[in-house]
C-alpha cells in the first residue's frame, strides 16, 4: 500500500506551502516554511498535493 512521503530535500522551504490548501482532509501542515507534515491517519492517498507541488516533494510511493 503506498503512502505519502514528503521529501524534504526537494522542497526549498522558503515559502507557505502551497499543497497545504489543497489537501480534501486537512491531513497537511506546515510549520513556519518548514517542508509541509502529513497525518498518515488523515490521509486519503488521493494525490491532489502530489500533483500540485511543482517542486514534486510529495510523493505517493
Ligand atoms: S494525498 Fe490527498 S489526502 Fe493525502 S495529504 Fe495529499 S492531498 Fe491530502
Amino acid at each position: 500500500m503506498k503512502s505519502l512521503v514528503v521529501k524534504t530535500a526537494h522542497c526549498p522551504q522558503n515559502h507557505p506551502c502551497p499543497s497545504v490548501e489543497v489537501c480534501p482532509v486537512g491531513a497537511l501542515t506546515q510549520k513556519g516554511f518548514h517542508a509541509p507534515d502529513v497525518d498518515m491517519n488523515k490521509c486519503i492517498k488521493c494525490g491532489k498535493c502530489v500533483n500540485y507541488c511543482p517542486m514534486r516533494a510529495l510523493v505517493l510511493e
